[in-house]
């Protein structure tokens, strides 16, 4: 199977973080006009918010919450930084790459007390400088990112999760690149907010981002946003109070969002996902090595989401002239975004096959050659 099965859009095939390629079924999800209030729609909701539950092994029963926000996957992360902090809390955030830079930008703005402890991009933050910190006292909440995109290395969430429970901390995780795809036992991690959004590994179009939570840890956001729209807590119960959100939804999206999670339970849910990227990451891998890349991490930092490349050390490489001879055939990688090596980027994710893989190998050995490097 390629997704040229599926996919008889004819679009580009995306090997990028997000936006990704969908299905064929998921874009003709978005075929119809939904009014707000109408009650397929206000199903379709209640659906997805049941399903993203399931999808975590949770469960409302016991205590946990699913909340959909509108804008992509950064507006979920602002709307908890900005709700779950109280004016007298202190964070301390875990960096070890861009998007956990941008949560630092973002306790900028909003005034947040925060330490910051900074880990090189291709290293995993460190327990033992974690806890150092926290034995300082004074902090309320946690946060750090699960798959940093940025390199496409994997932080493990448990130990981090321990020390949250161990000093009374709120644990707030980014799973922005990894939710529904490598699996995360929220209970074990002690997680109280994850984030993601709909167009990354549950392979959704762009539109809104979802907040899962536990009960308790979201009820102690009431009166605490920072911002009207960005408002977890109202964003909610108003979920709650008749399934509506408080604003315009993106119907569109959601009724696509809707069709992925049927897609993935129907490929064999969050393990099934797991095998197929693997599969693909395993294959690019091979083949870039066979074509002489040479990765960023070590492998066993390396995650099966996104990887990272160095330039080629050869004055006939130029990125642009690279990026424009696939965009040209068709394949859409993704530039790097480290700051201190020069590297791209290629994506696993998305509804892409090894065959996908396969194809767009063969176009980077014919681009090698081209530009003679
Ligand atoms: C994609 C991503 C985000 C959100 O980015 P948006 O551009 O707002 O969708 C946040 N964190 C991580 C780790 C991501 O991969």
């Amino acid at each position: 199977m390629n997704s040229a099965t599926t996919n008889t859009a004819k679009d580009k095939l995306l090997f990028t973080p997000g936006p990704l390629t969908t299905s064929l079924t998921v874009k003709q999800a978005m075929l119809n006009d939904y009014g707000s209030r109408d009650i397929k729609f206000i199903n379709i909701v209640k659906e997805i918010r049941e399903q993203l539950l399931e999808l975590a092994g949770l469960k409302q029963q016991e205590g946990y919450e699913a909340v959909l926000m509108q804008g992509s996957g950064t507006f979920g992360v602002e709307s908890v930084i900005s709700c779950a902090i109280p004016k007298d809390g202190r964070l301390l955030l875990l960096i070890n790459g861009a998007y956990g830079e941008r949560i630092a930008r973002m306790v900028w703005i909003h005034s947040i007390g925060t330490s910051s402890l900074i880990f090189d991009e291709d290293q995993w933050p460190d327990e033992e400088s974690v806890e150092e910190e926290l034995k300082k006292g004074g902090f309320t909440h946690i946060a750090m990112i699960h798959g940093e995109t940025t390199s496409g290395i994997i932080n493990s969430l448990e130990p981090f999760g321990k020390l949250a429970k161990k000093y009374s901390c709120v644990f707030i995780v980014d799973a922005m690149s990894t939710f529904g795809a490598v699996p995360v036992d929220f209970k074990k991690c002690n997680i109280d907010f994850l984030v993601s959004s709909s167009n990354k590994c549950i392979e959704g179009v762009p539109g809104f981002s979802f907040i899962l939570a536990k009960k308790d840890s979201l009820k102690k956001c009431e009166n605490q946003s920072r911002t009207l729209s960005l408002d977890l807590f109202a964003q909610w119960q108003g979920l709650e109070n008749g399934g509506q959100f408080r604003f315009t939804p993106p119907t569109h999206v959601l009724a696509a969002f809707h069709q992925a999670l049927a897609e993935l339970k129907q490929e064999g849910g969050v393990n099934a996902r797991a095998t197929r990227y693997r599969k693909n990451f395993e294959a690019l891998r091979t083949g870039m090595r066979n074509l002489g890349f040479k990765e960023y991490l070590p492998s066993d930092k390396q995650g099966y989401i996104i990887s990272t490349y160095y330039y080629p050390e050869n004055p006939a490489f130029d990125f642009k002239v690279f990026y424009e001879k696939l965009n040209n055939r068709d394949f859409i990688i993704y530039p790097g975004k480290l700051t201190k090596a020069s590297c791209f980027r290629i994506g696993n994710i998305g509804h892409l096959f090894p065959e996908d893989i396969d194809a767009l190998l063969t176009a980077i050995a014919e681009v090698k050659q081209e530009m003679g490097f």
